[in-house]
């Protein structure tokens, strides 16, 4: 996790924060102190359209996606963390405000659970009051695949959803075969079945494949987006704040998936993404990740017989436990 915290003349503050794997943090914190910082100091942080397109071409060399995305993401949920806490107002009204509440489904990680251990995750899901539940895929034999997602939907029943995500398993090949073999357990999508950036593969499967289809948690700009969605390859895209570089982008992103016919879901970062789903009138869920930082917020995210509620706090309204955090600090 880095976490970027804003102070500005009045002091007011904001946070925002991204989230990447071990190790990978360090390389973000040079981008924000040496060329971020100053781009914030010089410019009134109001602006956040202006300060973000700074932020992009600072690094239009070395970026346009990638790590400087998760960078200019944790500046830009900060920026807007500042904005809505000066004027009083959670983000979800002030981003659009068309719902308070999303449906929420319960992001499991069992891929290398034996199905005991998968199907209490998925109990687990249930007793806390989710209708919707993800199981992975990408076991290296297709047929313990569907040993594992025949025993998820005989044990929910046809009422409980069912989403799968197969996390890059297989080429477009390998995962026409297990389209075909999963076509009967009526999935909601298969998640990134291949590689992220084979948008005509993802066309082919979405047009012959016989399931709705997720991606867009490993994209990193609106540009590949708009390119997965133009080729036709996906059916509820995916875009995470914390990996396409913030709030700024995923609202351009989630209106793009509008004016295509598509809904929006979201990828990780829950407590930031209840907000942003509950402002656009296209939102379909709202994924509860498995890895979630609850530890370190004084108020989780709330549930509700399967829905997240967005909160009526000032801008995201996280208040993270920053003592607890401190065991983990680096700098
Ligand atoms: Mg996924």
């Amino acid at each position: 996790m880095v976490a970027v915290r804003l102070t500005d003349s009045d002091g007011a503050t904001g946070c925002g924060y991204t989230v990447l794997h071990a190790g990978h943090g360090d390389a973000l914190l040079p981008i924000i102190d040496n060329v971020f910082s100053g781009i914030l100091l010089s410019e009134d942080p109001r602006r956040i359209e202006r300060v973000w397109a700074r932020m992009w071409r600072e690094h239009h060399y070395s970026g346009r996606g990638g790590l400087v995305s998760f960078a200019i993401g944790a500046v830009d949920v900060a920026l807007w963390d500042l904005r809505a806490r000066c004027i009083g107002e959670p983000l979800w009204r002030l981003l659009g405000g068309h719902s308070k509440s999303v449906r929420a489904y319960a992001g499991n990680i069992d891929l290398n659970f034996p199905v005991e251990k998968l199907l209490e995750g998925v109990r687990r899901s249930l007793d806390a009051g989710f209708r919707s539940v993800k199981m992975r895929l990408g076991k290296p034999d297709l047929h313990e695949d569907v040993a594992r997602v025949t025993a998820v939907r005989e044990l929910i029943g046809p009422d409980i959803e069912l989403m799968a995500d197969a996390n890059e398993a297989w080429r477009t090949d390998q995962a026409m075969r297990a389209f075909r073999a999963l076509r009967e357990f009526d999935l909601i999508w298969i998640e990134e079945p291949i590689r992220p950036d084979d948008y005509a593969g993802y066309a082919h499967l979405r047009a012959h494949g016989g399931v709705s289809i997720a991606a867009g948690e490993n994209l990193h700009t609106v540009a590949e987006f708009a390119a997965l969605i133009g080729a036709g390859g996906v059916d509820f895209p995916e875009p995470d704040l914390t990996t396409c570089g913030g709030i700024t982008p995923w609202m351009k992103i989630a209106h793009l998936a509008h004016a295509n016919g598509l809904p929006v879901t979201s990828h990780g970062a829950h407590e930031l993404h209840v907000h942003l789903l509950t402002a656009v009138p296209n939102a379909a869920y709202l994924e509860v990740h498995g890895f979630g930082l609850e530890q370190f917020m004084a108020q989780p995210l709330e549930l509700k017989e399967g829905m997240a509620i967005a909160p009526d706090r000032p801008g995201h309204g996280i208040d993270f436990d920053w003592s607890a955090l401190q065991a983990y600090r680096v700098e």
